[in-house]
């Protein structure tokens, strides 16, 4: 490809809304250009790194077995109501109607389209197991699109769904795509590591997320050095001790309270109650239903736990209209002793199990209770782990601290059962003819967002550094002279053309500028090899090369097209 034929409009700054460096350098490098939040045009640069990270991910998912679908992107709202989503999935569904007033929903996901093509394909076991797979545009309505590609409205995703006959042959299954997601980032020169994970509106059993650690990472993760333990903050647990118990005795004492609403003001004079030593009550409505939760006054509700906990995926905490008329009290006098009605479910984190000697709120405003002794004085409907895990905390496994870092989702497996498959009908005849509902995963991998992962990990002050595997064009070729008489641009066009009849992707940069700007340009694209023709090498019969990021070689110039095609190397899947 010329230069001058192409579109490469980069950018010496960045433009104000991008926040972190890929973004950012996504833009600059003129690889993308924003239509509106979180909606891009995919530039020719860009487009071919796309092309390229879609072509690793097709040949290892076929190489694991799965088969290529396309599915469409407009699903009718029925099937989104047969499975329960169109109610759990209400808030990234984005709704269209069309002249006859009916709903349609554009795909965020494609499990419901893909049992019902099961549904209607798949009759009897001797046809399981099957992997379908498609790589196409998917849609949520993200409260919060943001950070280019990482979080958008519309993007692209490698969506695969497994149907088998038993729950041991779905473990296969779940097995042969964890692999293929290592062999996918490693081949697009990503380090990843897997972390278990929340099943979240996918609702399934099980699942891992594939994680790039990045400090701009939208995820935490909770990992161990002593064992591998790993885990997303949204679902970790630790080995932290109960409260410690002290001797009971003495019954519950109100005592008043006045201005104080929160934790911290009651570990203050005169009451000096230390925050492990109190009963944070927070009211949630959880699938329209107001629920009560209690967690130790020095932990935080771990959201995304306790819905999983309960099985929810509709929660909010309650408003002060809605918790007044319920406990008789506004919140930061709230407590679980008395008042509460009998048909609201009180979930308490398993820290306060056999605690005493606790203070919590009266359910009356400006008064506290002391002396209370939860398994004594509260009625539990139902004890879990609903906190927050913090760095240092003991690893739920082995003990050793363990630490929390930052880190960018860039694929998820989940095991889904049969929540798809019984509602949409997706059943096949056993061997002994018996029907059985088919025992489904799914695997997602969000494509761009995997392109700017790779940016945000490989990069310099300079600009952005591809690897090989996906990068828009491994060479560029940058003759200092674009005079087509010159010495330097004859040999440039020579240089090209064999690369090329070689099967290597290589742009020539013919644009009539100065070399600084070239260079600097060719940097921050992130071409992984330079060759750079000038009057000074020529006269020497030389040639510049340099791996992007490394050292400049001279080169004599009969040697240069075989130098180049040792460090551009294979562009075939490694065995
Ligand atoms: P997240 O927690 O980041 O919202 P998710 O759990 O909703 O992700 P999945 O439903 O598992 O994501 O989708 C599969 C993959 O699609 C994710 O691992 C991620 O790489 C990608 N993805 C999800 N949402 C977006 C988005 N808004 N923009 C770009 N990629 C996305
Ligand atoms: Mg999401």
């Amino acid at each position: 490809m010329l230069w001058t034929k192409t579109l490469i409009p980069t950018l010496r700054e960045p433009p104000a809304e991008a926040e972190i460096l890929s973004h950012k350098l996504l833009l600059r490098a003129g690889l993308i250009r924003k239509l509106a939040g979180g909606v891009y045009t995919f530039l020719p640069l860009g487009l071919r790194v796309l092309h390229k990270v879609e072509q690793i991910v097709r040949e290892e998912m076929d190489h694991a077995g799965a088969i290529e679908v396309l599915m469409p992107a407009l699903h009718p709202k029925e099937i989104w109501e047969q499975s329960g989503r169109a109610e759990s999935a209400r808030n990234v569904l984005f709704k269209v109607r069309d002249s006859a007033n009916r709903d349609w929903f554009l795909s965020p996901t494609a499990e419901e389209v893909i049992t019902v093509v099961a549904a209607g394909e798949i009759n009897s076991y001797r046809q399981l197991p099957k992997n379908f797979y498609q790589i196409s545009v998917k849609f949520r309505d993200e409260i919060r699109p943001r950070f280019g590609l990482m979080r958008a409205r519309e993007f692209i995703m490698k969506d695969a769904y497994s149907f088998d006959v038993s729950d041991e042959a779905a473990t296969t299954s779940y097995q042969k795509m964890y692999g293929a997601y290592e062999r996918i980032f490693s081949r697009c020169g990503l380090k990843t590591f897997a972390v278990e994970a929340d099943t979240g509106i996918m609702g399934g059993k099980y699942s891992h997320e594939f994680m790039v650690p990045a400090e701009t990472g939208e995820d935490q993760v909770v990992f161990c050095e002593g064992c591998g333990y790993a885990a997303n903050l949204e679902k970790a647990t630790s080995g932290i001790p109960r409260t410690a118990t002290r001797e009971v005795g003495a019954a519950i004492e109100k005592f008043a309270t006045p201005g104080v609403l929160t934790i911290e003001a009651l570990t203050k004079a005169p009451y000096s109650v230390p925050a492990n030593r109190q009963i944070k009550t927070l009211v949630y409505i959880a699938d329209s239903k107001p629920v009560i939760i209690l967690i130790r006054g020095d932990d935080q509700l771990n959201e995304t736990k306790f819905m999983a906990k309960i099985g929810t995926v509709a929660a909010r905490p309650a408003t002060v209209e809605e918790i007044v008329p319920l406990l008789g009290a506004r919140p930061g006098s709230l407590g679980a002793v008395a008042k509460v009605p009998a048909d609201v479910k009180v979930f308490a984190d398993e820290r306060l199990r056999g605690a005493n000697d606790m203070t919590t709120g009266a359910n009356e405003d400006g008064f506290h209770l002391k002396n209370v002794s939860i398994e004594r004085d509260i009625k539990v409907t139902e004890w879990f782990d609903l906190r927050t895990v913090t760095a240092g905390e003991p690893c739920a496994r082995c003990g050793q601290a363990s630490k929390i870092r930052r880190a960018i989702e860039v694929g998820h497996v989940y095991k889904l059962g049969t929540k798809f498959s019984e509602p949409l009908g997706a059943s096949f005849l056993d061997e002994s003819g018996a029907r059985k509902p088919a025992i489904m995963g799914c695997y997602g991998i969000g494509v761009t967002r995997t392109v700017q992962a790779v940016i945000e990990q490989c990069n310099d002050k300079d600009g952005v550094i591809w690897p090989l595997s996906v990068a828009p064009y491994r060479v560029c070729i940058t003759p200092l002279s674009v005079d087509p008489n010159s010495e330097a641009m004859k040999l440039a066009e020579k240089i090209y053309a064999e690369l090329t009849a070689c099967g290597v992707d290589v742009i020539l940069d013919d644009r009539d500028e100065r070399p600084g700007v070239k260079f600097k340009d060719a940097d921050l694209v992130g071409f992984p090899i330079r060759v750079a023709i000038g009057e000074k090498s020529l006269a020497k019969g030389e040639v510049e090369i340099k791996p992007r990021g490394g050292a400049l070689q001279f080169v004599k110039i009969e040697a240069a097209v075989e130098a180049v095609m040792k460090l551009a190397g294979e562009n075939q899947r490694p065995a």
